[in-house]
């Protein structure tokens, strides 16, 4: 067999086309993946929609996990049968300034999975093994798949925060990254708040983790305050009017970390943060050992990734669902 199913993004706007293609051959320093789970993104839609400089045909899938299949000649670390997943940033230039410092999420020629080049919307990719991750043992496919980038995204965004014991940490929207920031505060031991619009999310932000449910659809800073405010906000949501409103909520010393693209411009007045020494910070993926750290938490059964899941064949719809909103939490497509 030469050929595999992909899922072939080929021009913006345009549904992606299920082809049949070459099944890509691993270079020396490659891995080959037979994919078992990969998941469907917001980022997706963004390529999709054609808001991203994105070479096409591509084959998309950001979120993928699989087995190791075959390995290139060089590679010494990974063999047949081992279970790995690929985060976002794969090869980067190796020689610009931020490559040197040991930060290369801020090289400008970062290779990007299912971006710049073939991602796991498909029964086979190949990844750089060296920026393969080991799974551990005790996490299902389907689980692991969102951690390589909503649950990387999340946690990372929490750690950059640095918490101190005993902070309280509020989560700010409770969607496909917020349900996450819930549990991973509760599993690390901090006093936990979750922020939502309307009181019918209160119940599960509860079953989620949350000490405490601030219910507010304006005002959000104010009401915050009044349960206590809060030491870091990690910002999932989209909503830039919601982002805004809630740094009104951090206490004294107080960070929050914008984690979510949001649709409109955040807007404070210097007053509000200079007299509190309030932090605003950007945050995506950060270091390495937070997508270890993240996929532990998920493999001990402290975080759970709420999702749909459904077979390759189906991926159409679950893209669909994601571009219209309707998926609450993460989309995962499957490969038998
Ligand atoms: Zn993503
Ligand atoms: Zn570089």
């Amino acid at each position: 067999m030469t050929t595999m199913k992909a899922a072939v993004f080929e021009k913006a706007q345009l549904p992606w086309t299920i082809r049949d293609v070459e099944i890509p051959e691993p270079g020396s320093t490659d891995v080959l993946i037979k994919i078992r789970a990969s998941g469907i993104c917001g980022t997706d839609v963004h390529i999709t929609r054609g808001h991203f400089p994105v070479s096409p045909p591509l084959i998309p899938g950001h979120e993928p996990v699989g087995e190791v299949v075959k390995t290139g000649s060089a590679v010494t670390h990974l063999r047949p049968g081992d279970r790995v997943g690929v985060p976002w940033h794969q090869r980067n230039c190796g020689r610009c300034e931020w490559c040197h410092r040991g930060k290369p999420q801020f090289c400008s020629s970062v290779q990007a999975t299912g971006v710049t080049v073939n991602g796991g919307d498909a029964e086979y990719m190949v990844a750089p093994a060296d920026r393969c991750m080991l799974l551990p043992d005790n996490i299902t496919y389907e689980q692991a798949a969102p951690i390589f980038c909503a649950g990387f995204t999340v946690y990372s965004g929490l750690k950059i925060a640095h918490p101190a014991p005993g902070e309280r940490i509020a989560v700010l929207g409770i969607g496909g990254l917020g349900h996450l920031g819930i549990q991973f505060a509760k599993a690390l031991g901090f006093t936990t708040i979750a922020i939502t619009g309307t009181e019918d999310k209160a119940p599960l932000a509860r079953e989620l983790g949350a000490d405490d449910v601030v219910v507010a659809a304006d005002d959000i800073g104010k009401t915050l305050m009044e349960h206590g405010g809060a030491d870091v906000i990690l910002a999932t949501t989209n909503s830039g009017r919601h982002m805004s409103q809630a740094i009104l909520g951090l206490r004294p010393d107080g960070r929050m970390v914008v984690m979510g693209v949001a649709d409109s411009p955040i807007e404070v007045a210097a007053h509000d943060l200079l007299g509190m020494r309030r932090h605003l910070i950007g945050s995506s993926q950060n270091n390495r050992e937070d997508l270890f750290e993240a996929l532990q938490l998920v493999a001990q059964g402290k975080v759970k990734v709420m999702e749909e899941v459904y077979p390759f064949d189906r991926i159409h719809e679950a893209y669909r669902r994601v571009e219209e909103g309707k998926v609450r939490f993460r989309s995962v497509v499957t490969f038998e």
